[in-house]
């Protein structure tokens, strides 16, 4: 079994659900008592939101570079870069590091392309709604993501850092983030991308009505398949 290095904490909520999530699709892949062989690094999230927040985005990729470099030294075979947000600095990060990044959109195209779906719905930060490094990326998979328009982003956007990042869900949130991925579907989306590691603390298959990519499990599963791969 590989090692996997996790570099998280981007929250430490979305953190928890990975370490869950690796440990019983480990327990189910294998049985007994088996887990995953795993390297955790869970950042100040605080530090890192405050360089999001006023663009000192090359700074956070020095310290995600110097994290990945640590992972790779403390055995890891691969890295999860345990946010999507963050994977706009995956180039900066993985820059003179030897092992590969298990990149979480790569994953998730992957899995929406074995359907024959096409038009997923995302529902992200606002760095992921409205950046090309994340819709660019889906896009050259062929894939057509659907946005939502800028008041249900900026919502979105406050729920994620002001609730969920926090560990806060409410029944208030979670009807909002409904009615998003409603209008998304009203909007053509044919799925929908849980594009943010949080967004499955309000939103699953029971609630959206057009099937549910979690990017969380996602990368959960496609790790792990990596890690016992021969
Ligand atoms: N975990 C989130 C994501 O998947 C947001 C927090 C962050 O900015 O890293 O994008």
């Amino acid at each position: 079994m590989k090692l996997i290095g996790i570099l998280g904490g981007m929250s430490a909520a979305s953190t928890q659900t990975y370490y869950r999530q690796m440990c019983e699709i480990t327990r189910r892949r294998l049985g007994g008592l088996h887990s995953p062989e795993l390297l955790i690094r869970s950042l100040d999230f605080a530090r890192i939101e405050q360089l999001q927040a006023k663009g000192r985005w090359e700074e956070a990729g020095e310290i995600l570079n110097a994290e990945a470099k640590a992972l790779e030294r403390g055995g890891a075979d691969f890295i999860v870069l345990a946010t999507n947000t963050m994977h706009k600095l995956a180039d900066q990060m993985m820059g003179g590091v030897g092992i590969p990044l298990l990149h979480i959109a790569d994953a998730t195209a992957d899995r929406i392309r074995q359907s024959s779906l096409t038009a997923p719905g995302l529902i992200a930060t606002a760095f992921t709604m409205e950046q090309a490094f994340y819709v660019d990326r889906l896009q050259a998979t062929g894939l057509r993501p659907v946005i939502p328009g800028d008041a249900d982003r900026a919502d979105v956007h406050r729920i994620i850092y002001d609730e969920l990042c926090k560990d806060i869900t409410t029944d208030h949130s979670r009807t909002r983030f409904e009615d998003v991925a409603r209008r998304l579907v009203d909007s053509g989306a044919d799925c929908m991308i849980l594009g943010c590691t949080e967004v499955g603390m309000l939103l699953n298959a029971g609630n959206v009505s057009v099937p549910v990519f979690d990017t969380t499990l996602i990368h959960c599963e496609s790790a792990i398949e990596l890690a016992l791969a021969p």
